[in-house]
């Protein structure tokens, strides 16, 4: 269903978790129910996991009865939980077309959900299975929100402190479904998370980054995997549209109106042996992100079948960390989790196959 629907006709139920809290609002008082009718029903749904019209015995009998003739309340369900020696678990939910993954990560201090955005995805970076799989399509903002709801309901009491758009897709390419996802996990009445807790990894589409600016405010991180655009070219498709000195202006436009990161921006940037992790190409960042603001996280590659790339050596990747925070950006390597279940970053391709370890 989508998001943009005339609230006026409808010609099929509507799935409630396909609606922003505005669009909640107005669709409930469109049916005669009160103002705060809306508050009340997000409460029943993300805070207390009910999803039934005649359970919600705070809402007037005569608007429960409407809302049971034209809206439902619909979640996809997992269907298959893979639980890693680390700690890590991934989902799966089955999809008519296809299966869609999402990743729980337990730290000490924080547990993070990473969710999909897409099934599959368009832009066909090199290092990146899901990207070699091709796209499918958007996930409806049901479907994105349904991963929360249900990883909410098998984590019982554990809390999720934090939800990273960086599972299987590009965010900013399903952008009116994800800002929609967005505003519930941000609404106090929805999931509540701070904005500083939401993190949306994007490759970089700009006019999308500038409308995300102008509608929600959360943390930013920015796969920019090269320094320099012979580099990204070559393994980035994208950056043939938007190239890394257009992106960056981007980012820049993007930090100024922006809170959630009032730390900088993050920058990810995967390490790809002989590629793009030589002393030159990291004092070559350091140089781009001069006027940025940025925390870097250099992302150890993490190996699929069928792909031609090697992960730089962890000494190699200590040695580019070095420089870069010579150069005084706080820059961090990224653990790799649940590599045992194919759940690690690039990983993601929704079917279960058997793909070769990462060896460092
Ligand atoms: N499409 C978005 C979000 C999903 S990918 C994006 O590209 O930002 C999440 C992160 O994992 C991105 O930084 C992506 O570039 C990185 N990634 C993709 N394939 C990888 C791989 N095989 N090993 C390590 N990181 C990978
Ligand atoms: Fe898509 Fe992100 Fe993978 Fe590139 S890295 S193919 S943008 S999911």
């Amino acid at each position: 269903m989508d998001t943009n629907i005339n609230l006026n006709v409808f010609h099929s139920k509507v799935n409630l978790l396909n609606l922003d809290p505005k669009k909640m609002q107005l669709f409930l008082t469109s049916i005669g129910a009160k103002n705060f009718a809306a508050d009340q029903i997000m409460k029943w749904i993300y805070n207390h996991n009910c999803y039934d019209f005649n359970k919600m015995l705070n809402i007037s009998k005569n608007i429960r009865k409407k809302l049971n003739q034209i809206a439902y309340i619909k979640i996809s369900n997992f269907s298959e939980e893979k639980v890693s020696s680390d700690g890590t678990k991934k989902w799966i939910t089955s999809l008519n077309e296809q299966k869609i993954e999402t990743v729980y990560i337990p730290e000490k201090k924080r547990s993070t959900l990473c969710i999909s955005s897409q099934i599959g995805c368009a832009l066909k970076c090199d290092f990146c299975a899901t990207g070699k799989q091709g796209f499918n399509r958007n996930l409806t903002t049901s479907e994105i929100i349904s991963q929360i709801l249900q990883a909410k309901k098998k984590l019982k009491d554990k809390k999720l402190t934090n939800i990273v758009f960086m599972g299987m897709g590009e965010p900013l390419l399903n952008l009116n479904n994800v800002i929609a996802a967005l505003k519930i996990i941000l609404n106090k009445n929805g999931f509540g998370l701070s904005k500083r807790r939401i993190t949306l990894s994007t490759s970089g589409i700009i006019p999308a980054i500038d409308k995300l600016s102008q509608k929600v405010d959360v943390n930013l991180a920015i796969s920019l995997h090269a320094s320099n655009n012979d580099i990204r070219n070559l393994i980035m498709p994208i950056n043939k549209k938007y190239n890394i000195e257009l992106l960056l202006n981007s980012v820049s436009r993007y930090l100024k109106n922006s809170n959630a990161n009032r730390n900088g921006v993050t920058i990810e940037y995967v390490m790809l042996k002989n590629i793009n992790d030589s002393i030159k190409n990291a004092e070559e960042l350091a140089y781009i992100l001069k006027k940025i603001p940025s925390k870097i996280n250099l992302i150890p590659w993490n190996s699929f079948k069928n792909s031609s790339f090697t992960s730089s050596t962890i000494n190699r990747i200590n040695i580019f960390a070095n420089i870069l925070r010579k150069k005084g950006f706080s820059t961090t390597i990224r653990k790799n989790r649940g590599e045992d279940i194919n759940a690690a970053c690039g990983q993601l391709t929704g079917n279960i196959i058997n793909r070769s370890k990462n060896h460092l």
